[in-house]
């Protein structure tokens, strides 16, 4: 499930701004603090913009009628034009640049000038990119995604190849226009992972994929599995619900300052800096979707929430890459809530929730049958060990459009035949097969690797974090949840763009990036399960 995803994905916009201007005048006597406060309020004013589109994207994917697709579309095609109007205005290049060479910027490590420094990177990239550009990118996110869910639901992908052909067209239109040294993914990876390098991704998921198939092979061999039909009996939607709310905000998601709708898709989205919108689906014969999902959310939610609002529309109040934010979602839904200590506090609530399907069930047996792993069709429902696999083959397939190695006719066997190959799975249709994710219909290309670096920063971050704060299990059984969002809050919300996902990984662990701590993570937890060594 995601964190987001429309138009071009933009964080800059993400954020959007908020209407108390941060006056820095009276704190820097300096020429240059006017024109910073300056700087300041003309990029708070386009991230209100993008607040303001943000909001309308959430209805477009909560509560509008479908027939209203078009209108909508042309609705956030103007925003969209707008906001690239104001994001490449020349006197505001002028303006940072000037920033950039005075004494404020002086110091690279002080908040002035990681935003400078920020503002004037993504001013750089989008003053490359033609307005037209922009606002067809925008009207055909909103279109595809309309006929994606339609597609989807017919299960009917002819339906959905035309504007899908189009977006690849777009997007490599778009890669084009920012230009690269390498591949057009590196351009389109960056816009979600600043910083981040096709080649450098494609080693991490190769050597993961490398020790992840040995250890799914050496759980298949086992001859053991979690019995999955206790999550299959029936979990009435409102009960649901108000378990997922109660543990939502037991590790830290402020309703006061928040909200849970339902959707097909779910997301989360920031619209305001008291205004964070979780979204989830219900299935009443299937546990897991919503209750996962919304911690997964809550996860992002809690990132959101945990941003500056001093800083907010500003690179400083704003998260540090979609890999970073998808390690806080990963984190408090499988480190956290797929846990044995989670359900030692949580599991006398669920079994109050649902008599009828868990009374006699034993904690051990419900511990088992969610943290089952096997080969499956749907990422976002796939296990902890085999999520990765499913990462690896959008990355694949997602590269090979882009470059005019696959053409979108062929997407469907291309995708079945990965599957076959990674996972020894065939979907039967296109629904439970390449149409399963929203991504690419909306121009998301580029986004999935930062699910799996979200994995990786996740396991690495927890790792450091149980050690810092020492027996998080034990925290965790009590009910307490606080110690680690705190920890998480200093660590990491409160950094904004200070540093990139992989610097943010040295800063807080003091090690680089490394497949280690999930492997060891995924180890210590299947090992017992599945009698494994570990
Ligand atoms: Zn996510």
């Amino acid at each position: 499930m995601d964190r987001l995803m429309y138009n071009a994905g933009e964080m800059q916009r993400r954020r959007a701004a908020c209407t108390t201007i941060i006056r820095l005048r009276s704190v820097m006597p300096d020429d240059n603090a006017p024109l910073y406060d300056e700087v300041c309020r003309h990029a708070q004013r386009t991230a209100l913009l993008g607040s303001i589109s943000e909001l309308l994207e959430w209805d477009e994917r909560t509560k509008m009628p479908p027939a209203n697709a078009e209108h909508r579309a042309e609705q956030i095609t103007l925003l969209a034009g707008m906001i690239h109007q104001r994001e490449t205005d020349p006197r505001y290049g002028e303006q940072l640049a000037e920033l950039a060479q005075g004494p404020l910027a002086a110091d690279p490590q002080a908040d002035v000038a990681v935003n400078v420094q920020h503002l004037r990177r993504e001013y750089d990239r989008k003053i490359k990119l033609p307005r037209s550009l922009v606002e067809e990118l925008a009207r055909t996110a909103v279109l595809g995604q309309q006929s994606w869910q339609q597609a989807r639901h017919d299960d009917d992908f002819a339906s959905f190849r035309p504007l899908l052909e189009k977006t690849i067209e777009l997007k490599r239109q778009q890669a084009e226009a920012l230009g690269y040294t390498e591949s057009p993914y590196d351009t389109l990876l960056d816009e979600f992972e600043p910083q981040e390098r096709t080649a450098t991704v494609a080693g991490v998921l190769a050597s993961l994929r490398d020790q992840l198939v040995p250890l799914v092979g050496e759980i298949r061999q086992s001859g053991r599995s979690g019995d999955v039909s206790i999550l299959q009996r029936n979990f009435p939607a409102a009960a649901q619900e108000a378990l997922a709310r109660e543990a939502a905000a037991a590790i830290g998601f402020d309703f006061d300052r928040g909200r849970l709708d339902v959707t097909t898709h779910p997301f989360c989205c920031g619209v305001g800096p008291n205004d964070c919108r979780i979204t989830t689906r219900y299935d009443e014969r299937f546990f897991n979707m919503a209750f996962f999902g919304v911690l997964h959310e809550a996860g992002h939610g809690i990132y959101d929430q945990g941003l500056s609002a001093e800083q907010w529309g500003l690179p400083l109040g704003q998260a540090a890459s979609y890999g970073v934010h998808e390690s806080q979602s990963r984190m408090w839904e499988n480190q956290v809530a797929r846990s044995r200590a989670f359900w030692e506090h949580f599991y006398g609530r669920a079994q109050e929730k649902f008599p009828a399907a868990l009374t006699g069930v034993s904690l051990d047996d419900f511990y088992a049958a969610i943290n089952d792993v096997r080969p499956s069709l749907i990422r976002v429902e796939a296990d902890e060990a085999t999520y990765n696999l499913h990462i690896l083959i959008r990355f694949e397939l997602e590269q090979a459009m882009l470059c005019g190695d696959l053409t979108v006719a062929d997407l469907p066997g291309a995708w079945n035949e990965k599957y076959r190959n990674y996972l020894d799975v065939t979907p039967p249709t296109d629904r439970e097969g390449c149409l399963q994710d929203v991504h690419w219909s909306s121009g998301a290309i580029g986004y999935f690797p930062t699910y799996t670096l979200g994995n990786l920063y996740a396991a690495q971050f927890f790792a450091r974090a149980d050690a810092d704060l020492g027996g998080l299990d034990e925290q965790f059984a009590r009910g307490e949840f606080q110690p680690l969002r705190d920890w998480l809050r200093e660590k990491i919300h409160r950094q904004g763009q200070r540093f990139s996902g992989a610097e943010l990984v040295q800063h807080v662990t003091g090690r680089p990036l490394s497949g280690e701590p999930l492997i060891e993570h995924l180890r210590a937890k299947l090992g017992p399960l599945y009698g494994i060594s570990h």
